[in-house]
């Protein structure tokens, strides 16, 4: 592993634009099971039927169906602390060394530990908002926990509140944004994701068409491999990313 934490600190010290990528994996070494992993709710309830009920048209025509099932199935995210890369990440902004992370993740970690420029391409799992568009005032989880139905509305016009996730059939959210900071990187590191989900999958594929540097740091192989110029096979991404900071 020497050689990869070398190399790695290397890139990060010459790349005049770094920007990461990040999926599942890098949450699973905060205890958050991966959605398509071993305990995940695609594996437990079955995609079909996630895809069924975490759909813009479920929430639309039966809300209190939607809200059962995302109320017992979808944890709250907020006793849970960032991991160790999570925090090496925002070091390494703090530092100049990375200017924005994309991520797929919906837990806020990376908010949490410190960063600053991150674009949630599939929303935030702990903000609210309300549905009326005359209103759209924000909500938190505690306001959600602690309503008194399963359908949670707004205090000031009643409305029906949506979680600020992406749900099956709407668009990802900051699409310019990500697009944008993924095609103009020197060099993008991709971290905890196999690179299947798209969109996503699509603009890193579309950033290895223009022969910049790629690092991809995850657990078993992914779809972008063959274009890797690094590839860090580890599922302890916070200890190879803190002895790379030591080498920084
Ligand atoms: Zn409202």
């Amino acid at each position: 592993m020497y050689k990869e934490i070398e190399r790695t600190a290397l890139m990060l010290k010459t790349s005049r634009n770094t920007v990461v990528v990040t999926g599942a994996g890098i949450s699973t070494e905060a205890g958050i099971p991966d959605f398509r992993g071993e305990n995940g709710i695609y594996r437990r309830l079955g995609e079909d039927k996630v895809m069924e009920i975490i759909n813009k048209d479920c929430f639309n025509s039966n809300p209190d169906h939607f809200y059962l099932f995302y109320r017992q199935n979808f944890q709250s995210y907020a006793e849970i602390q960032p991991s160790h890369a999570h925090f090496a990440l925002a070091e390494l902004e703090e530092r100049g060394l990375v200017k924005a992370i994309v991520t797929q993740n919906i837990d806020g970690l990376h908010q949490k530990a410190g960063s600053r420029r991150v674009y949630s391409i599939h929303g935030s799992a702990d903000r609210y908002y309300c549905t009326n568009r005359s209103c759209q005032q924000g909500y938190d989880q505690e306001y959600v926990d602690s309503y008194p139905l399963t359908v949670p509305c707004c205090e000031t016009c009643d409305a029906i509140l949506k979680p600020d996730v992406v749900l099956f059939g709407e668009p990802i959210k900051n699409y310019y944004d990500a697009v944008h900071a993924i095609s103009g990187a020197h060099l993008l590191v991709v971290i905890g994701s196999s690179l299947t989900v798209y969109p996503l999958a699509g603009f890193v594929r579309d950033y290895c068409n223009s022969n910049q540097d790629l690092i991809i740091i995850n657990k078993g192989r992914t779809e972008m491999d063959y274009a890797a110029t690094l590839k860090v096979d580890t599922n302890r991404t916070g200890d190879f990313l803190n002895q790379v900071l030591d080498r920084l």
